[in-house]
């Protein structure tokens, strides 16, 4: 290892900026790796109508950056990018990011370093590997058949071409994820009509959207302890509160968020109600939460149609019983392909042996970060990170802080490089996939969080185990010698 260690990170996206922040105030030498032309990841790359993060802002924020500026408890994405972009500009990393060329090869090499590979044959090694590529980028398109005979415009929800004439216009929706529920509730009142396609019925819990006034502003901005405690009181409500208790299927929690939805519900119209009333426990799919989608869905523009999908025809949507319903844009809102991650570069490590190959069956990692045979590589929000309704950027702060705690006993010796054991991932593996079963996210119903065995593949303990096992990493976990 160099004298002073140095860093490769895949991904300007929020976990990227962050690792390269820390590394810039810790003085080390790091270059970020960015595919695209400019940062902000899944910021960047979904700007449909009505996007928001359903995290409260002030605590989808970095703890060393938080921000007085917030517009709403839970702010637009585009002020979400400018956020990260004006995080990157104050810290002065830009020039440490290269844009526009994506890695296609890491290899560690003979001299226990890692080499970095770009589309465009640039080359450079690092004593450490950080891979911040989120989870959610790789859109999965349905294959539904026709998807690719539609003859007008047509696009995934995080892919939107805002050349396409929204107003006045049928719009198809395929899905009823987050992201269909706010696009959704920002079309209903712009478009002629809306027809949203719902494969499984939402629990959609509904909230107030609050817009912090100009004095709450001026109090953040010149109330530094305000701010901070803000952040911290929202924190720990949240994250130990609700989105810790959501994940017991016994808590209660579930029951909770059910009778709040069931109250609006039954303010609905029956057939209305009906279809879009879930048959699974809340909390089992993605919570989605919004400010708009009971209102949207009452509007005389939207209709929610539950026949399934039989086809995707030049003018429309076909579903199972015959009738064709004709739009003139359709919205994918069908998800992410969630076992990618940064893949499909390479990644070899010790003996060549890809990444690939060691995930073979599905992705894992030990802890959420790090994987055997891969020496002083990492991941933040990687497999089995906490996801759920968690701030992923808490998440990516604890992450962060253990890898630098790992670097540091590399660094003085303790370690001659930070690879977990075989024993210790296979022994974490197992608890964690025996603990999976107990959550509600195991309750029965299909979801983005379940592996190809139908296992919820996130961090299934309380968010408190996670806190303890990144501030005291196990030592005996990882090889010696
Ligand atoms: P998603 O939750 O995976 O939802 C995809 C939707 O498409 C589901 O309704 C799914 O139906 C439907 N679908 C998929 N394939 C289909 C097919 N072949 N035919 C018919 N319907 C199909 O995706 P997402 O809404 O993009 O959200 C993904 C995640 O991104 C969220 O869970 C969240 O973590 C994050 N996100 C967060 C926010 C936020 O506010 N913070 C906003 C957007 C996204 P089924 O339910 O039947 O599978």
């Amino acid at each position: 290892m160099t004298s002073t260690p140095t860093f490769g990170i895949i991904g300007a996206g929020m976990s990227g900026i962050l690792a390269a922040v820390k590394l810039q105030e810790a003085g080390l030498d790091f270059r970020v790796f960015e595919k695209a032309d400019k940062v902000g990841g899944t910021w960047r790359e979904n700007t449909y109508p009505g996007i928001a993060c359903d995290v409260p802002s002030h605590i989808y924020s970095y703890t060393f950056a938080l921000n007085p500026e917030w517009s709403y408890f839970c702010s637009p994405g585009s002020e979400i990018q400018t956020y990260f972009e004006t995080v990157v500009d104050r810290y002065g990393i830009d020039d440490r990011i290269r844009f526009d060329d994506a890695i296609v090869d890491c290899r560690w090499t003979e001299d226990e370093r890692w080499k970095v590979e770009t589309a465009s044959g640039y080359t450079e090694t690092f004593d450490f590997l950080i891979a911040a590529t989120g989870i959610l980028h790789h859109p999965k398109l349905p294959p539904i058949d026709g998807v690719d005979t539609f003859a007008g415009p047509s696009f995934h929800s995080a892919r939107w071409d805002h050349d396409v004439e929204l107003d006045g216009k049928r719009v198809g929706i395929v899905g009823t994820g987050s992201s269909g529920v706010q696009i959704t509730g920002a079309l209903a009142n712009r478009a002629a009509e809306v027809k949203v396609f719902q494969r499984t019925a939402q629990w959609v819990m509904p909230v107030e959207q609050t817009e912090y006034s100009e004095s709450q502003k001026e109090d953040f901005r010149t109330d530094a302890d305000l701010l901070t405690e803000t952040h911290d009181n929202l924190q720990e409500a949240f994250n130990t509160g609700f989105a810790t208790s959501i994940l017991d299927k016994e808590s209660g929690m579930s029951d909770a968020i059910e009778a709040r939805c069931r109250e609006i519900l039954a303010g609905l119209p029956e057939e209305l109600q009906a279809k879009v009333t879930p048959d699974y426990r809340a909390g089992c799919k993605r919570l989605v939460v919004s400010h708009n989608w009971y209102d949207a869905i009452q509007t005389d523009s939207v209709e929610i149609v539950t026949d399934s999908i039989a086809s995707i025809e030049p003018t429309g949507v076909r579903t199972e019983d015959g009738e064709l319903r004709e739009v003139d844009v359709l919205v994918l809102a069908t998800g992410f392909k969630v076992d990618a991650f940064m893949r499909p570069m390479t990644i070899a490590g010790i003996d060549g042996v890809l990444l690939d190959e060691a995930w073979a069956d599905r992705p894992s990692a030990y802890m959420a970060v790090a994987v055997p045979g891969f020496p002083n590589f990492f991941m933040l929000n990687g497999p089995n990170s906490p996801v759920g309704n968690f701030s992923l950027i808490q998440t990516a702060e604890m992450q962060f802080e253990y890898v630098m705690d790992m670097v540091e006993r590399v660094r003085d010796g303790q370690m001659p490089l930070a690879m977990v054991t075989e024993e210790a991932a296979a022994r974490f593996e197992d608890e964690r996939t025996e603990a999976a079963g107990d959550t509600v996210w195991a309750t029965g119903c299909r979801s983005w969080y379940l592996d190809d065995r139908g296992i919820p593949f996130a961090w299934p303990f309380p968010f408190d185990r996670f806190r303890r096992e990144m501030a005291e990493p196990r030592l005996g976990d990882y090889v010696t010698a």
